[in-house]
């Protein structure tokens, strides 16, 4: 899975060698990969590649099979793996030297994939077990939803840490955007024991029914017509208008976690002075977040097997082969999850 980043139409599939020791002791099959929109940043520019040349190995949502581990390792020949994203900056700051590369301080982080190092898109790929997380053998393909629940896994930890700080008697949580990060969002708010509620712009397709199924409401339109006063919010459509709609709509001492972004610019005209006054007065905090430490993942890995299979099956709803595989990169109104199958 090959890509120039800044050329757009660069995505091909490419003959690469067998990958770098330097990549990792674990050897790996690649099974198959997640495709979501930072893929497409990638190569809109977002990316760096690994060196001098030009391109780079995408895929940074990964599920393989162990063909080759040290001892010691967390994985052993024969077990489903997906790797970490983010390595640590060499300096290292104060959060990557003690394994928190997600809170990287300097920004000379790397990442698999996206950030100056090839990615998991191939059919062979190395890692070091320090980034190795295990996947039990029961989850089969849904595996590569590993990476994308990590990310929601981060986002949960630190609202439950944040939310701690005030008794409430609600527990209700919404979720914007019904893509992959707002149903697992969801998911992980349903297995809280949150009342967990959805919005999203779509009316049919796939993202009612899923929410639905989670024991979840789905509902769309406006953020103002939900009647909800939300003790949580999981903001993953990055469309700053919603989180603007947010003021005076959630609850007291409410925690509004930012996990999604946009880099179009809407230029959204709005009073910043009145949402400033109602988070001081009703003791809201805000905060953004991105990547996963390693504890993230295994937290990622629990909450995947303690779901219901066929509901996280359904996630998964493309799978393009490798040979073309940038036929991923479209956008289909019925997609949700659209992976690569490298086997094939
Ligand atoms: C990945 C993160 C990564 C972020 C920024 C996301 O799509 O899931 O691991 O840190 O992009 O590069």
């Amino acid at each position: 899975m090959s890509v120039i980043p800044g050329k757009p139409g660069s995505a091909a599939a490419a003959e690469l060698p067998d990958p770098d020791r330097a990549d990792g002791e674990i050897l790996v099959e690649g099974l198959l990969t997640g495709i979501c929109a930072t893929d497409a940043e990638v190569i809109g520019g977002y990316g760096e590649p690994r060196g001098d040349a030009p391109r780079l190995t995408i895929g940074h949502e990964s599920l393989g099979r162990v063909l080759e581990a040290p001892d010691g390792a967390p994985v052993s020949a024969g077990d489903l793996v997906a790797g970490v994203v983010r390595r640590p900056d060499p300096v290292p700051c104060a959060a990557c030297a003690v394994g928190q590369w997600d809170f990287c301080q300097n920004g000379k982080y790397l990442e698999r994939g996206i950030k100056r190092l090839d990615g998991y898109g191939s059919e062979r790929w190395r890692v070091d077990p320090e980034f190795a997380i295990a996947v039990p053998a029961h989850l089969g393909d849904l595996g590569v939803l590993t990476e994308p629940a990590s990310i929601v896994a981060k986002a949960w930890e630190q609202i439950d840490r944040i939310a701690a700080r005030a008794p409430r008697a609600g527990q209700v949580a919404l979720v914007t955007g019904a893509g992959p990060i707002g149903l697992l969002a969801a998911l992980l708010g349903v297995q809280r024991g949150f009342e967990v509620h959805v919005l999203d712009r779509v009316t049919d397709g796939p993202k009612p029914g899923l929410v639905a199924d989670l024991g979840a409401t789905f509902h769309h339109g406006a953020i103002g017509g939900l009647g909800l006063r939300p003790d949580v919010v999981v903001e993953c459509t990055g469309v700053s208008d919603l989180v603007v709609g947010l003021a005076g709509r959630v609850a007291t001492a409410a925690v509004i976690c930012l996990a999604g972004i946009s880099h179009a610019e809407r230029g959204s005209s709005v009073n910043l002075d009145r949402i400033h006054a109602r988070m001081v007065v009703e003791n809201t905090v805000m905060f953004g977040t991105v990547n996963a430490a390693r504890r993230n993942y295994e937290q990622a890995v629990a909450a995947l097997a303690k779901a219901d299979p066929e509901w996280l099956a359904r996630l998964i709803s493309r799978r393009v082969p490798l040979s073309s595989w940038p036929r991923a990169l479209d956008r289909r109104p019925e997609d949700v999850k659209v992976t690569v199958d490298l086997t094939q």
